[in-house]
């Protein structure tokens, strides 16, 4: 599964900007996340492939879309729980 993050752009009280990393998300085609985010409209985006994807993408939303895909995997990812990431779904 490919991952996704960019830079989100934040503003301080005294008004100076600043960038933070977004959330990790997952992506099946680079071009769009798994929840629906255009990548493309985003600022300085890297995407990276990994094997243990379910244990780094941080985005609910994209989680989720893939476990209502089965595509969640049905092993517990330590450190992850319901409130994270929703429960495998049953094959
Ligand atoms: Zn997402």
């Amino acid at each position: 599964m490919d991952l996704v993050q960019w830079d989100v752009p934040k503003k301080r009280r005294n008004g100076s900007s600043y960038y933070e990393q977004s959330g990790v998300h997952a992506t099946e085609d680079r071009k769009n996340t798994v929840c629906g985010t255009d990548i493309t409209t985003k600022r300085n985006p890297s995407i990276f492939r990994t094997i243990t994807w379910a244990a780094v993408v941080t985005c609910y939303n994209c989680a989720y879309r893939l476990a209502l895909q089965g595509k969640w995997p049905l092993d517990r990812v330590p450190g992850k729980n319901g409130t994270t990431h929703p429960a495998p779904v049953a094959q």
